[in-house]
């Protein structure tokens, strides 16, 4: 493991979103440090217009707050019938999953190009809110006619990968950890911090 990884003792996980935070304390795991949750009174407004400047404002002052490390991301869904639509407005695009579900079914209702993917941005601050390191992943695919499977978070269940022949909402936790946005940011931050 890269020596400037090493020199996080703690990193605090920037997110109250639990499915995320899974999926990121599963990606760390070999990397032997404390991993914190965020405190639940910290709330940081998106007021970024990109992922990565909302991953930027989400790192830093959860690391200025907590004095410590801090990594966050910010995701979403980019469904290009939809002029890429979600995107950074994915987790205000309704009240609920179910509803965020429902909204992109129904705008992509008679449309055929299905054309899709999701976008993580990643940051790493130092206690100060430093950006010490970022990187963005992608992982494309296409919008499901109906949802399928009961697996992952959020848009899932209609986020098909044409190669697999599924849904991430059917594909198991290890497949999407090797293919999905988040994977492939963390993959690219983590050759980055080697390369530090
Ligand atoms: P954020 O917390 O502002 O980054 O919101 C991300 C939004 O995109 C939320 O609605 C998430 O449910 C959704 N999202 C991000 N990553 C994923 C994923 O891996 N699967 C499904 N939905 C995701």
């Amino acid at each position: 493991m890269s020596d400037v990884l090493m020199r996080f003792q703690k990193l605090v996980i920037a997110s109250g979103n639990a499915g995320k935070v899974a999926e990121f304390r599963a990606y760390l795991a070999d990397l032997g440090i404390e991993l914190l949750p965020k405190p639940d009174n910290i709330d940081v407004e998106e007021t970024g217009l990109t992922f990565i400047a909302n991953a930027h404002l989400k790192a830093s002052q959860v690391a200025i707050s907590t004095q410590e490390w801090a990594i966050a991301d910010d995701s979403g869904l980019e469904v290009m019938a939809l002029n890429g639509a979600p995107g950074v407005l994915s987790a205000r695009y309704a009240d609920t999953d179910q509803a965020r579900i429902d909204r992109v079914l129904q705008e992509l209702s008679g449309v055929s190009d299905r054309e899709a993917q999701f976008v993580c941005a990643i940051a790493i601050s130092d206690p100060t809110g430093k950006i010490f390191a970022d990187a963005i992943g992608t992982c494309k695919g296409a919008i499901a006619m109906s949802p399928r499977g009961e697996g992952g978070f959020g848009y899932d269940p209609i986020f098909f990968v044409p190669n697999l022949q599924q849904t991430f909402g059917e594909i198991e936790p290890e497949v999407k950890a090797k293919i999905s946005h988040r994977a492939n940011a963390l993959n690219l931050l983590r050759s980055k911090l080697q390369n530090l």
